[in-house]
């Protein structure tokens, strides 16, 4: 098979444009630590109608120094989704805190609400709250994030959005990375997710104090702010000052300048992937290939569309992610679980711990949408899905004839 007739499930778009913009930065006096990444903050933060955007490395970095300026230390819960990728979790262990996780419901793949105020009831009872709880934006499309706000106000948790999935996408009509309903929200903007900076996260809050920790956090700990400055000068310099444990977690001016170009193009990258998934649901519509549902109050990026072969079709996923993948349409599975990986399970976490999360995972193949799919590359994943359901489908088509 030829490279070119590879198709991935999702990948960046880079226009002349882009190029162009990291071409400039290398041809300036900053590489890292200009006035770039600052620009870029700013504009992020404006798309989203929110204070602050604290750019960093990469969004597994942001969500670290999210539970960091929270506060999340040993002893601590933080609950996150099981339908995530392992970052979500992985940033409260970076802080020494315990993890669980709270089953999703099976119509939007998000936490269920419902599911989260039954263990908040429970964990109560045994004097075992969360101090933070991390809603992940599956596929693009917002949580309830209502409900979940008004149970932080009961319950006197902290939130953070995992919004890696969902720049662009809108809740109530209003732009994910508001912060509304959230102490923090975290995009990435890694090559697969909706805008691309190679590497790179960012970290959005309407609190300044959050805002300035995190800035500490993603350099050393260090201040230049006199300010900020613990030890007061004397006859010694102290232009800077550690007074904080951070990190390396800095944005390079390069990366930024990619993102402020991607930004541009947003709100169109996000048209283009709502057509795509708007041809899919067509095409499988009345047959027993089950298509994302979408929740009326929410606007999703469709970072992914993932399809389920439910149990009526008589077809399995194996045999329906095989087929694709030796036909060179690289699908995946979005996600196995976190609490099943081996790491997890080596915690204490047994397989069943999810219901609603199991199940989606034993049924759901993410299928190919990013901005540059063709309408033949789109085609042909359909008559590759309809290939192995065929007899099925016009069985259902048909009103059982066969
Ligand atoms: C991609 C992703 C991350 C991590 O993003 P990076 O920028 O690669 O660190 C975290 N959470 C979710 C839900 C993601 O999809």
């Amino acid at each position: 098979m030829s490279h070119s007739s590879i198709i991935p499930y999702g990948k960046q778009t880079i226009s002349e444009a882009d190029i162009q913009a990291v071409v400039d930065v290398l041809r300036s006096d900053f590489l890292t630590q200009g006035p770039v990444v600052p620009a870029f903050e700013e504009a992020v933060a404006s798309y989203c109608h929110v204070r602050h955007g604290v750019a960093v490395s990469n969004a597994t970095a942001a969500l670290h120094i999210a539970c960091l300026s929270l506060g999340l230390g040993a002893g601590d819960w933080l609950w996150t989704s099981p339908i995530t990728f392992v970052a979500s979790a992985n940033c409260g262990l970076y802080c020494g805190a315990n993890i669980d996780f709270v089953d999703i419901d099976p119509h939007t793949f998000n936490m269920c609400p419902v599911a989260l105020e039954k263990k908040l009831i429970s964990a109560k009872l045994q004097g075992k709250l969360p101090k933070v709880v991390l809603p992940v934006h599956m596929c693009g499309q917002p949580c309830d994030m209502s409900a979940i706000h008004a149970l932080s106000l009961k319950y006197g948790f902290k939130i953070i959005e995992d919004a890696s999935h969902a720049i662009g996408a809108k809740y109530k009509g209003q732009p994910v990375g508001n912060c509304r309903y959230s102490d923090i929200t975290v995009f990435s903007f890694h090559p697969v997710k909706i805008i691309t900076t190679a590497e790179g996260g960012m970290a959005l809050t309407n609190d300044a104090k959050l805002a300035q920790k995190m800035c500490l956090l993603r350099s050393h700990g260090i201040s230049s702010t006199p300010a900020d400055m613990l030890q007061k000068p004397g006859d010694e310099i102290w232009n800077y000052q550690q007074i904080d444990l951070g990190f390396n977690y800095r944005m390079t001016e390069l990366q930024a300048a990619l993102g402020l170009s991607q930004l541009k193009q947003l709100d169109q990258f996000v048209q283009t992937r709502h057509a795509i998934a708007s041809y899919y649901d067509q095409a499988f519509s009345g047959t027993d290939i089950k298509t994302p549902w979408q929740h009326p109050d929410t606007y999703t990026s469709y970072h992914l569309y993932p399809i389920q072969v439910t149990a009526s079709s008589g077809i399995t996923q194996q045999l329906l992610y095989h087929t694709l993948t030796e036909a060179g349409v690289k699908v995946n599975l979005h996600y196995i679980p976190v609490y099943r990986q081996p790491y997890f399970e080596q915690m204490g976490f047994k397989r069943g711990y999810c219901p609603n999360a199991e199940d989606y995972f034993k049924s759901c193949i993410s299928i190919p949408v990013y901005v540059s799919m063709t309408p033949e590359q789109q085609h042909r994943v359909v008559d590759l899905i309809q290939s192995v359901c065929h007899p099925k489908l016009l069985k259902r088509a048909m009103g059982g004839v066969f």
